[in-house]
């Protein structure tokens, strides 16, 4: 049987396509300027091996032009244009990518990435115009010819004259409606805002006039109207320039411009990767905690660029929850987008990428607390907390990642102190790694229960946070020494053997001993006499895993 052809009802199918791809309209403008700038990398890499083409730069730039009177918004560019043929076959096919095709052609150079893959952006217009109209000219032709649709009943194609070779985009803007507002496309601040959000690192200059009011200068209160020309891309994206050009301030600008923390970021992080994974970031480690940080509201991400172009504003999946305090922005070139370019497809790339740079982000992190603890403390201050949610989430996974990392209070000169420097100057006698927790450190040293291990000189970590002790259960052992509270019925302390024979007071007060255990029956398991006392009458411990304190927060929590 003769194989029959699929038909599309092109109609139905370009309406459906327009209205469901993109959750924002504002995207239109992103895939024509990406156009745009596609085509003028097309004249570069024609350049490349054509004699007879030399790639000027300044001769290339993308203008955008909007006519309140007329509701018509202009997108020219001086890129490579199209023939007749090129306006047939990629604006009148579908999910027919001539970029795609141009990609395959010519090998990727130098940072130049053609962006184009799926063949649709293009009608993303019909979102906000009810005219798309096309005048084009090639490279190499004197013919222009203009292409013309109101999206569903198709198109038309004619010559036209245009005085130089590039493609002009007049779209005219759909009217207001009850439901949506497109005015604002035709208004300067907001286009240069959309333009901005996510084309500030198209490689050539994006031009607008744009008109306003400012502080007439040499006078007071007096203004001036203004009309001039404006490029409105940043073009050169930070992390595609050298380290070595970039000041410390530089990145402090970019945080605040990017509105990442009103704080001043105790660390950046600039990796230029190109090894088994290719990709640029700048990550910053904030110095305060967001006033949402430990709710369920904050949402943890970085920026995720494909090609210089904003793909994702919060990318999720690049972060360990742990690590979710940093912020900043990735861009990669091989990333597999979805159709929209608004999401990802699962990706393997991706994944290396985050593990990469989780592990950056855990060395990053190690070297401060090596080389400046004062602003390590500060961070740890904000974010201590998480991380040690870190240790104890997800059954302990992370903890030989996150353990290194982790400070506490100590009775060692009341300072901060890591697990490394308590393990590095223990005793030789010492067994174990001794804590107490409390709600302060106040009550901690007053409990009975710190005073033997005290007195043997060995140090205390004092756990006054509610997570702490959940975190060192978790650790169990650091470098071999395994964590014993003081509180525990055996401290491996000489005092402590004598304490498992019955003592010879409490064989001389059986009476009392009865009378006491008598009383509180229920309450505690046991009343004995102990070793473990110096100033005290009395002090609790426990015999399993579980601490008086755990005991208390566990009682807390909801079930
Ligand atoms: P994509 O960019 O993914 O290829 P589009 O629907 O955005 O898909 O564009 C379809 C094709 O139309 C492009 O691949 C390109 O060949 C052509 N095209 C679109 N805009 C321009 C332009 N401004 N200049 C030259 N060619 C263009
Ligand atoms: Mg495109």
């Amino acid at each position: 049987m003769a194989k029959q052809q699929f038909k599309a009802e092109s109609k139905r199918l370009l309406e459906m396509m327009i209205n469901s791809i993109y959750t924002q309209k504002e995207i239109f403008l992103r895939e024509l300027i990406s156009n745009a700038s596609d085509a003028i990398d097309k004249i570069y890499y024609r350049a490349l091996t054509d004699d007879q083409l030399v790639f000027d730069k300044s001769q290339y730039y993308i203008q955008v032009a909007p006519d309140k009177e007329n509701r018509t918004l202009t997108l020219s560019d001086t890129g490579i244009g199209m023939s007749r043929e090129d306006l047939e076959e990629h604006l009148g096919v579908i999910a027919k990518s001539g970029s795609l095709a141009f990609k395959k052609e010519n090998e990727a150079q130098d940072g130049h990435n053609i962006i184009g893959q799926f063949g649709v952006g293009f009608y993303s217009a019909f979102m906000v115009a009810d005219t798309v109209t096309v005048v084009s000219r090639a490279l190499g032709s004197d013919q222009a010819y203009k292409w013309e649709s109101t999206g569903a009943d198709g198109y038309t194609i004619e010559p036209a004259s245009k005085e130089t070779v590039g493609t002009d985009i007049i779209l005219k803007i759909k009217e207001n409606t009850e439901d949506d507002q497109y005015d604002e496309y035709l208004d300067d601040y907001r286009l240069k805002a959309i333009i901005k959000k996510y084309s500030d690192f198209i490689r050539y200059p994006i031009k607008m006039n744009v008109t306003g009011r400012r502080p007439k200068e040499g006078s007071e209160g007096e203004f001036e109207e203004y009309a001039e020309e404006q490029t409105v891309n940043s073009m050169v994206p930070i992390w595609r320039k050298n380290k070595s050009e970039l000041k410390p301030e530089d990145y402090e600008n970019f945080y605040n411009e990017k509105r990442y923390g009103f704080d001043k970021p105790v660390k950046h992080i600039h990796i230029s990767a190109d090894g088994s994974v290719v990709y640029n970031a700048i990550l910053f480690i904030p110095e305060s905690t967001p006033f949402d940080y430990y709710t369920k509201e904050y949402e943890k991400g970085l920026e995720l660029y494909s090609n210089g172009v904003l793909i994702m504003n919060k990318c999720a999946d690049l972060l360990p929850d742990y690590f979710g305090f940093v912020k900043g922005m990735v861009d990669s070139e091989n990333l597999s987008l979805n159709i929209s370019r608004e999401m990802l497809q699962h990706d393997k790339q991706l994944s290396l990428i985050a593990k990469h740079i989780a592990s950056k982000i855990k060395s990053e992190l190690l070297s401060l607390l090596k080389n400046d603890r004062e602003k390590y403390e500060a961070f740890y201050k904000s974010f201590g907390r998480q991380l040690k949610f870190g240790v104890y989430n997800d059954y302990g996974m992370n903890k030989d990642t996150l353990q290194d990392l982790l400070l506490f209070s100590s009775s060692l000169e009341k300072k901060l102190v890591s697990l490394d420097e308590y393990v590095s100057r223990m005793p030789e006698d010492q067994k174990y790694i001794y804590y107490a927790s409390g709600e302060s450190i106040d009550r901690i040293e007053k409990l009975p229960q710190t005073e033997l291990v005290a007195d043997k000189g060995y140090e205390i970590l004092y756990l006054t946070d509610d997570i702490d002790e959940f975190a060192i259960k978790m650790i169990m052992t650091y470098k071999e020494k395994e964590f014993r509270s003081v509180s525990s019925g055996d401290l491996g302390i000489e005092a402590d053997e004598q304490d498992k024979e019955t003592p010879a007071e409490e064989a001389d007060n059986q009476e009392l001993f009865d009378r006491m255990n008598g009383l509180l029956a229920g309450k505690v398991k046991k009343v004995k006499a102990s070793k473990r006392l110096k100033t005290h009458p009395v002090c609790l411990s426990t015999e399993g895993e579980v601490t008086i304190e755990m005991e208390k927060i566990l009682k807390a929590m909801p079930s």
